[in-house]
């Protein structure tokens, strides 16, 4: 697909971000180039929208940026996987393995309901213990994980220095 090499020149590589070693991948530039950052959604929309999804769940922070337009364009409710102690309702939390310690992900209580088909969103997969953690989070209250979608994939080398 031609859109693919547009989105991919739109997005920005940053060395030694957020720390020396890490070649960050910035999409704050794809946000910036509105033919690419509309091509992003449009491939997620065609993808996704006859797939019968009722919830799109997105990732804290880049999550909340791409979840939002693919949940309206094919009809599902967002729904936002967040740091801990930011949600101000009741919540269920997942714990997570980092390259140090842990973090925690949580959801609202009553945001999904069980039986419904879920995608799960964020910018960037890299050992995917992030979105693991999202997957653990809404199979726990009995929702399908249709699929989980990423703007970037990160090649093993920096799979390996994250
Ligand atoms: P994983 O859990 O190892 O797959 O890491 C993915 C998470 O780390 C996602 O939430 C990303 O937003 C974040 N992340 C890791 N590296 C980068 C990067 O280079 N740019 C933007 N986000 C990153």
């Amino acid at each position: 697909d031609s859109r693919i090499s547009r989105i991919s020149s739109a997005i920005r590589a940053i060395p030694d971000f957020p720390k020396p070693g890490i070649l960050f991948q910035d999409i704050t530039t794809l946000l910036l180039d509105t033919k690419a950052f509309r091509d992003t959604i449009d491939l997620f929309v065609e993808r996704y929208k006859d797939k019968n999804i009722s919830v799109v769940a997105g990732i804290e922070a880049r999550g909340f940026i791409f979840g939002p337009p693919i949940a309206l364009a094919i009809g599902a409710k967002f729904v936002p996987m967040r740091k801990p102690h930011k949600l101000p309702g009741e919540v269920i939390s997942e714990e997570y393995a980092l390259e140090y310690g842990t973090d925690v992900m949580e959801m609202h209580v009553g945001a999904v309901e069980s039986g419904e088909r879920a995608l799960v969103v964020d910018d960037l997969i890299a050992t995917g213990g992030t979105l693991c953690a999202a997957i653990r989070l809404l199979e726990r209250v009995g929702v399908q994980v249709v699929e989980c979608a990423c703007v970037i994939e990160l090649p093993e080398l920096q799979i390996n220095l994250l």
